[in-house]
Order: structure tokens, then C-alpha cells, then sequence
């Protein structure tokens, strides 16, 4: 058993007050799964729809066209495996997390309106895609940046409540989120040399061998 597997076997099903650990991020993935038979959803998902002609190996124009769909983002055309339905906006609000939020914020937030919904380019399940190769994947990178920089910010300032939370996002939220931002490019730099290196070494030792 590798070491990641043996860890979730061993984690409990419940927590000290006999609750389901697991009940937030189920319930969660339960309304997303709802959320995918919305009409909004199913809209944003059609409405790029564009039918790209296939010829058969005999040259012949096949009647089954590939059907190609658009990243709202870099514009690019991909097969709908390579696309997800995002919420531009996301579920769970970068200064929050899962534990913050109850059922109706939960309900609310990933049942939104049309407008909070885009087309995004997005590896295809279960292959392994290079770093950032998708524009979901930079997006969710961005994202967590900022998340761990409130994260951060809160320790620092001994903040764990909800109200203590919303109070020091209404006040400072967006002054500290565009600092954030523009930390991030250096931040990413960083984090591509880091690869680099890793990768250039991997290719070393396999070259030793
Ligand atoms: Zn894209």
C-alpha cells in the first residue's frame, strides 16, 4: 500500500462530535453534479458548439463532423473532454473556505446565475497535463495564490470567525487582493525556474543511469 493510500484508509469517518467528516466536500459534489442538469449550465456548454468537417480515409466527407468548442478565455478551439463550465466568480470566495461557508451559501453559490458562467479550457480526465498548460489550471493557480495569502494574513492577525473574516475583506479585501496580484507574476517565475531545475536534473540522473 503506497503511502497516500494508506493514510486515507486510516482517516475516520467521524469527527469528535460524531459528525461525517466527509459530509461538506459529498454535499458539495452532490450540487455540483445537480448544478450540470441546470438549463444555464447546459446553455454556456452548448452555445459554442461548431461543427468541423472529418474526412474518411478514403477522402470521402464523413457524415459525423468533429464537434469543436471554444475557450471563453484564450479563444481557443478545443473537443469538449478539454472543456469545463467555470464559475468566473468562484463557489467558495478566495478569502473563505469550505468550513466558512453553510449549505444555502453552498447551494447559492454553485447554483448561479448564467453570467457568473464561462467556458474554460481544461485537461481531459485523467491524463497528465504540463504545468499551467490550461487555462483553467492558471486561473486555479492564481487563485490559490491568493487564497494562501489570506490564509496567511489571518494567522497573522488571529482571525478565525466568519464576521471577523467579512469584516477585514470589506475593509481591505481589494487593496490587498491587487497587492496580491501583482505579487503573483514573481511568484510564478519563481515557480517555472523551480520546475525547470527539477526537470533539467531529472533528465541528468536518467542520462547517468
Ligand atoms: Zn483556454
Amino acid at each position: 500500500l503506497s503511502k497516500s493510500k494508506k493514510a486515507k484508509k486510516e482517516k475516520p469517518l467521524y469527527d469528535a462530535e460524531g459528525n461525517w467528516v466527509e459530509e461538506k466536500t459529498r454535499v458539495i459534489g452532490a450540487i455540483r453534479r445537480l448544478f450540470r442538469q441546470s438549463p444555464q449550465f447546459k446553455e454556456v456548454h452548448e452555445e459554442s458548439r461548431v461543427e468541423v468537417p472529418r474526412y474518411n480515409k478514403d477522402g470521402k466527407l464523413s457524415k459525423k463532423p468533429h464537434v469543436k468548442r471554444t475557450c471563453q478565455v484564450c479563444g481557443e478551439f478545443f473537443s469538449s473532454t478539454n472543456i469545463a463550465i467555470d464559475h468566473i466568480e468562484p463557489m467558495v470566495p478566495l478569502y473563505l473556505t469550505n468550513e466558512d461557508l453553510d449549505y444555502n451559501e453552498i447551494v447559492k453559490n454553485i447554483i448561479c446565475k448564467k453570467s457568473n458562467l464561462q467556458r474554460i479550457c481544461n485537461p481531459k480526465k485523467g491524463t497528465k497535463p504540463k504545468f499551467l498548460e490550461f487555462c483553467h489550471q492558471k486561473k486555479g493557480h492564481l487563485e490559490s495564490f491568493i487564497r494562501n495569502k489570506w490564509k496567511g494574513y489571518f494567522e497573522e492577525n488571529g482571525i478565525t470567525k466568519r464576521s471577523e473574516k467579512d469584516i477585514a475583506f470589506s475593509q481591505v479585501g481589494s487593496n490587498m487582493e491587487d497587492g496580491w496580484k501583482k505579487e503573483y507574476p514573481v511568484y510564478l517565475e519563481a515557480k517555472i525556474k523551480e520546475l525547470e531545475e527539477k526537470e533539467k536534473r531529472k533528465q541528468f540522473r536518467s542520462r547517468k543511469q
